[in-house]
């Protein structure tokens, strides 16, 4: 019987909040795993295909789709996100904690599928703070403006759907706080 009981990590926030670089961090621990996703949009210079997303063309992406292989998708910012099903499926079943970095209408799916999801809101501490991180990325113009007003739309939208949030200023910080919410809620799994 496959152990599906591990814990799902759903860490969500804005473009430029942090998330990338703290759960680089976060993966160095043995019983953490991060999934990566799949997506339709360009990759910048600082990244790395199959490391920070697998890089697709759409009718890549829509046969995936067609075969089931998400556990979740959406569009965002006109372009296709999916999480890989099997990917996190493996990551259960050899025990470990799957962290997901998604949005939020994934993290909703993701807490319907398996309720040991533990969703995490990333937040920075001021907008001119995440206008700053987005511009020391090369983030600029209409980009930018679009980056800025999708994260406050989504910001009063959050409701109870996120059961922990944290305060992004440090990464060594955000990373501990991601730590904490691991040794509280994750059970290694008994020796066979
Ligand atoms: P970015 O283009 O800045 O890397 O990501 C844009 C948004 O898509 C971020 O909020 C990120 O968390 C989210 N995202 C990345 N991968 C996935 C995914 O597989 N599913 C969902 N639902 N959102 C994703």
């Amino acid at each position: 019987m496959t152990k599906l009981s591990s814990l799902v990590l759903v860490v969500s926030g804005p473009s430029g909040v942090g998330k990338s670089t703290a759960l680089a961090e976060l993966a160095e621990l043995a019983e953490v795993e991060v999934v990566v996703s799949v997506t339709t949009r360009s990759r910048r210079q600082d990244e790395t295909d199959a490391v920070d997303y697998h890089f697709v063309d759409e009718e890549t992406f829509r046969e995936m789709v067609s075969r089931d292989g998400f556990l979740e998708w959406v569009t965002y910012d006109g372009h296709l996100y999916g999480t890989p099903q099997r990917a996190v499926e493996e990551v259960l079943e050899r025990g470990k904690v799957a962290v997901l970095e998604i949005e939020r209408q994934g993290a909703l799916a993701v807490k319907r599928t398996f309720p040991q999801t533990v969703a995490v809101l990333l937040e920075p501490p001021s907008r001119g703070d995440l206008e700053a991180r987005l511009r020391s990325r090369g983030a600029s113009g209409e980009f930018l403006d679009r980056r800025l007003a999708l994260a406050e739309r989504d910001d009063p939208m959050q409701g109870d759907l996120y059961d922990e949030i944290v305060t992004s200023a440090e990464t060594s910080e955000t990373v501990e706080a991601l730590v904490r919410i691991i040794e509280t809620r994750y059970q290694p799994p008994a020796p066979d």
